[in-house]
């Protein structure tokens, strides 16, 4: 039976190793105990030894400049074979952390070629015949993504329109048409990039995505994304910026420059609709997708 440890010591362990967890050191391991020596007796050393020996905070003669180095002990006294060391992690710790302790966010495991499909099509399950936010209503069909699972570039747009919502395939209306003449432009052909959207069921009119269904569809989305893995990610206007990079600014702050995101590197443009609207902003838009082309090793297609 496991041995209890008195409330003193408990106390002073859960502090020792709270301490060890602020200083981020979380993997410990445990030597099994000696039996015959928990049961002999403690050995009284003198206060002066441990004070030479660091336990005791004093005037250590070791800690003093030109002190002689301690004698070297020998390492087989002092380490156990490696197979009687166990790692604690395998077992669930009770010890709440003193402080919430920060984890910088990991790209995910990247998923093998061969399983992209099947692991996208697991989304498109999870999706089912969704109901999870009011979009539902109003749809005819619910817009996934289209493209190759291992595409090395992403197209993320807002919503479908009523062409999508028709045919359930991003980007096949007036501004699917100005996105694949982008993509044409990239030297690239529409089937070599993989298209999403923030929400996947139409917007009324084609309105803007409250926060609420862009929160409740966006997961599906990261979903995708973590599986495509693409090199590079290209943010088709504001709403998308927004839910990929999880902070609302304007898009003058985000445009132009490369955002590492969760293992890719995620570019910020406008909008094609916003483009057929003020066709003077395409020649901004034309060097966002060149910082894309350069991310990707592309040249721009000769001009015939
Ligand atoms: N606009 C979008 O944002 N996505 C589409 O799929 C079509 C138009």
């Amino acid at each position: 039976m496991a041995q209890q440890l008195d409330p003193a010591t408990r106390e002073a362990l859960i502090e020792r190793v709270r301490f060890y967890r602020d200083l981020g050191l979380t993997e410990f391991y445990r030597r099994p105990v000696d039996r015959a020596l928990l049961a002999a007796e403690p050995i009284q050393l003198p206060d002066d030894q441990l004070v030479g020996q660091g336990f005791i905070p004093g005037n250590n003669p070791a800690d003093r400049m030109g002190a002689s180095a301690p004698e070297a002990v020998a390492t087989q006294d002092i380490l156990l074979p490696s197979e009687d060391i166990q790692p604690s992690s395998q077992e669930t710790s009770t010890i709440a952390p003193r402080k919430p302790i920060f984890t910088p966010p990991q790209p995910p495991a990247i998923t093998p070629a061969a399983d992209r499909a099947a692991a996208l099509q697991l989304i498109r399950d999870d999706i089912g015949d969704c109901t999870r936010c009011a979009l539902h209503k109003g749809r005819n069909k619910i817009v996934f993504a289209d493209g190759p699972p291992d595409a090395r570039l992403m197209f993320v747009g807002e919503g479908p329109g009523a062409d999508e919502d028709a045919q359930g395939i991003p980007f096949v209306g007036k501004a699917g048409q100005l996105l694949n003449n982008m993509i044409v432009a990239m030297g690239l052909q529409r089937d070599q990039v993989y298209i999403a959207n923030v929400v996947k069921c139409r917007p009324p009119g084609n309105r803007t995505p409250e926060p609420e269904e862009g929160n409740t569809c966006s997961p599906f989305l990261f979903r995708q994304i973590d599986v495509v893995r693409p090199q590079v990610i290209v943010a088709l206007g504001a709403t998308a910026a927004t839910y990929l990079l999880g902070q609302r600014q304007p898009l003058a702050g985000l445009r132009g420059r490369v955002h590492a995101w969760r293992g890719s590197q995620l570019i910020v443009t406008y909008h094609p609709a916003y483009l057929l609207r003020d066709p003077r902003q395409k020649k901004e838009a034309w060097a966002d997708l060149q910082i894309a082309m350069r991310e990707l090793g592309l040249k721009s297609p000769a001009k015939s």
